[in-house]
């Protein structure tokens, strides 16, 4: 179920005051607006009805895709102990549901972002049916590519984009100074990756996984040797 509450906030650019509905809980197959919303980056988004003014609302909600068995938390903070409060709750509600009434919390994905941003990349990645873990991975080739062509990478995110005029997966390049260009992201590489890694099912577990660039890299290195120096220039 979407879980959503009218808040009054003060409008940041007249100072006047509003109220804003907010979804502390945004499921995709009963309220498919939401997701629309969160793909056209229209989500959080608070309209003034005084001054016309527009400004998102940083808040954290849970995203629930009960077809594809996924639930991405968004949480802006990075403390440890938000984190633990988020996974505490997770687990409640696993206990509750779990082999009861023939419901089964198996097999779900969960996910920790903390930006809508990283929240939105999750949902395209989802939409596609690509495998959120390998797309990060393929984050650490396309950086030491642009690396090559002296590109210092911020951030990556998947997304879609025109290149030479054609709609495509594509990485979404943010550099210093608020510099943004892409890169075509092509099957290939992501199915390169998939069948080197053999990820497999995912985790089964009770807590948020934090699937970024960080956890790739760690996952890089625990294949030790067979996938560093050289040998990564053999996947392009
Ligand atoms: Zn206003």
């Amino acid at each position: 179920m979407s879980q959503k509450r009218t808040i009054e906030l003060t409008c940041p650019m007249c100072g006047k005051p509003a109220s804003f509905t907010l979804w502390d809980s945004v499921n995709n197959v009963l309220n498919p607006e939401l997701e629309e919303q969160l793909l056209k980056n229209t989500f959080a988004l608070f309209s003034c009805p005084h001054c016309g003014g527009q400004n998102y609302v940083a808040y954290d909600f849970l995203y629930h895709d009960m077809q594809k068995g996924w639930m991405i938390y968004l949480l802006h903070s990075r403390e440890e102990k938000d984190r633990e409060k988020v996974n505490a709750s997770l687990e409640r509600m696993y206990r509750l549901l779990d082999g009861k009434l023939g419901h089964t919390m198996h097999p779900y994905s969960f996910r920790l972002v903390h930006t809508l941003d990283e929240m939105r990349e999750k949902i395209i990645i989802l939409y596609d049916d690509l495998d959120d873990r390998i797309v990060e991975i393929s984050k650490l080739f396309i950086r030491e590519r642009l690396k090559n062509d002296h590109v210092e990478a911020l951030a990556l995110r998947y997304g879609w984009g025109a290149v030479d005029g054609k709609q495509q997966p594509v990485m979404y390049v943010f550099e210093a100074g608020g510099k943004m260009g892409m890169v075509p992201y092509t099957r290939q590489l992501y199915d390169v990756l998939e069948s080197f890694f053999k990820l497999g099912q995912d985790a089964d577990g009770t807590v948020y996984e934090e699937i970024d660039e960080a956890w790739a890299a760690d996952m890089i290195r625990k294949y030790g040797g067979g996938l560093s120096g050289n040998s990564s220039h053999h996947i392009h």
